[in-house]
C-alpha cells in the first residue's frame, strides 16, 4: 500500500471510519481508490489492490484494510 501522505485527499480518516460504521450497519461493503479518492462498493473488507473501475490503478482497498492504517 502506498504511503499514507500519498493516499488522495478525498480518503480521509473521517471517510474511512464512517464507510466502516456503514459495513457494520448495513449490507455495503464500501473501499476506496487510493489513487483517485473513488469510493467504490461490493469490495470485501480485506481487499488489497483491487483494480479501479473509475481510474483503471490497482489502488482499491477495503474499508478495514485502511482503517488498519488510519487508526
Ligand atoms: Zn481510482
Amino acid at each position: 500500500m502506498r504511503a499514507r501522505s500519498d493516499w488522495h485527499p478525498a480518503v480521509t480518516e473521517d471517510a474511512v471510519m464512517r464507510a466502516c460504521a456503514r459495513r457494520l450497519t448495513s449490507l455495503d461493503n464500501p473501499g476506496f481508490c487510493l489513487a483517485c479518492g473513488d469510493e467504490v462498493e461490493g469490495v470485501e473488507p480485506d481487499a488489497c489492490e483491487y483494480a479501479c473501475e473509475a481510474c483503471g490503478e490497482a489502488e482499491v482497498f477495503g474499508c478495514e484494510e485502511l482503517m488498519m492504517e488510519v487508526a
